[in-house]
């Protein structure tokens, strides 16, 4: 997004709300949750109506907040404790829906998509707000360890929203699809309350609904070296998410450990320096950027298709961009990107 985020008014320990008015029709509040910012702007809506919307929106965040948290204690933290335990837990309609859709992604991404894999993130220090982190790698023996029990989403199974875990390996960590789900559960309450133009984005990572007036909404996406390498304007309900080894990682010295790990290794990959994909929905958006981090160069464009993406940029380390002829249509660069166009269909 190219607005600047206006600043808070009003700050609450864990979670702030910050309501403000940017331009005449446009009412805007900012909260903070699960480490994250989020930015929600609502476009040709009565006053009334957008702080009826920003209220609940505040109370479906912090709920959110309290029952996905991968490390604070809450409903998460319990089912993690309850499947170490070989116990079955309670869970929200919420995280047996993000679970199930876990499974899916985990299965079409061949394992590269992973949210079972709490233990190996807790265990490179990734359970934190804190970027970067220092100090060296784990020892190779506590990764190898871990990767032994094969930890899998397929391993949950559910009675209703009682799930149960077969492997006391399986540790649930939502924190490569929650803000896609949180983005999507904001825009149907907004939508519920007959709000039909809005954006909903948290650092880039966005859901737009409608349009902002007389134009489409535009995004920007950023450069991970810096920058922007380009704009787009996003669709009448469209999802454009990002993930990237830029911004959280541990390092060591010279050598950066990026926060997103190949479950299949229990290693940080660090071939791609960014993924956006632009999809329906968050939920899929954000779930498939982390899948084609993991998949990297070699893979990306099968993991894409088993996903069923068809809008997908990719930025390498060396600053090269990979992307679809879909993505290539649309995308204004600025001047100066290398990029190369790949088709995905086989047709
Ligand atoms: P960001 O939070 O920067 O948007 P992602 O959406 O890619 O980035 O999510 C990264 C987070 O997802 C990590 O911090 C970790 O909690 C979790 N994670 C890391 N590797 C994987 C993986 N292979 N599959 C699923 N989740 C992962
Ligand atoms: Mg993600």
């Amino acid at each position: 997004m190219f607005r600047p985020i206006p600043k808070a008014t009003l700050l609450l320990a864990l979670l702030s709300i910050a309501a403000c008015t940017a331009e005449p029709d446009e009412h805007r509040a900012e909260f903070f949750v699960f480490g994250t910012l989020l930015e929600v702007t609502i476009h040709d809506a009565g006053e009334a109506q957008a702080n009826e919307a920003f209220t609940m929106l505040q109370g479906q965040f912090q709920e959110m907040h309290h029952e996905w948290h991968a490390w604070e204690p809450g409903m998460l933290t319990d089912i993690n404790t309850a499947f170490a335990e070989g116990r079955p837990a309670t869970a929200s309609p919420a995280i047996v829906e993000m679970t199930r859709r876990s499974q899916i992604f985990e299965q079409q991404s061949a394992g590269r998509f992973n949210p079972a894999i709490g233990a190996l993130i807790r265990l490179w220090g990734f359970h934190t707000s804190e970027y970067p982190i220092e100090g060296p790698a784990p020892d190779l023996l506590s990764i190898d360890e871990l990767l032994s029990f094969h930890p899998s989403s397929s391993d949950i199974h559910f009675d209703g929203l009682v799930m149960e875990s077969d492997n006391p390996a399986v540790q649930l960590d939502f924190g490569g699809i929650a803000k896609g789900y949180a983005i999507d559960m904001a825009c149907d309450t907004l939508k519920g309350l007959g709000i039909n133009n809005a954006i909903v984005n948290a650092g880039g990572d966005l859901r737009a609904i409608g349009r902002h007036g007389d134009r489409a909404w535009r995004v920007a996406i950023r450069d991970p070296a810096g920058g922007i390498i380009g704009a787009l304007e996003a669709g009448h309900d469209e999802a454009i998410f990002t993930s990237g080894n830029y911004e959280r990682f541990r390092r060591e010295a010279e050598k950066r450990y990026p926060h997103i790990l190949d479950p299949r290794t229990g290693w940080p990959v660090d071939e791609l320096a960014s993924v956006t994909v632009a999809a329906a929905e968050g939920t899929l958006a954000d779930a498939a950027a982390t899948a084609l981090v993991v998949a990297g160069l070699d893979e990306w464009v099968e993991v894409a298709r088993a996903l069923g993406l068809n809008q997908v940029l990719l930025v390498n380390e060396e600053g090269q961009v990979y992307l679809t002829p879909e993505m290539n249509e649309r995308m204004e660069f600025v001047e100066g990107i290398e990029r190369q166009v790949v088709r995905l269909s086989t047709r």
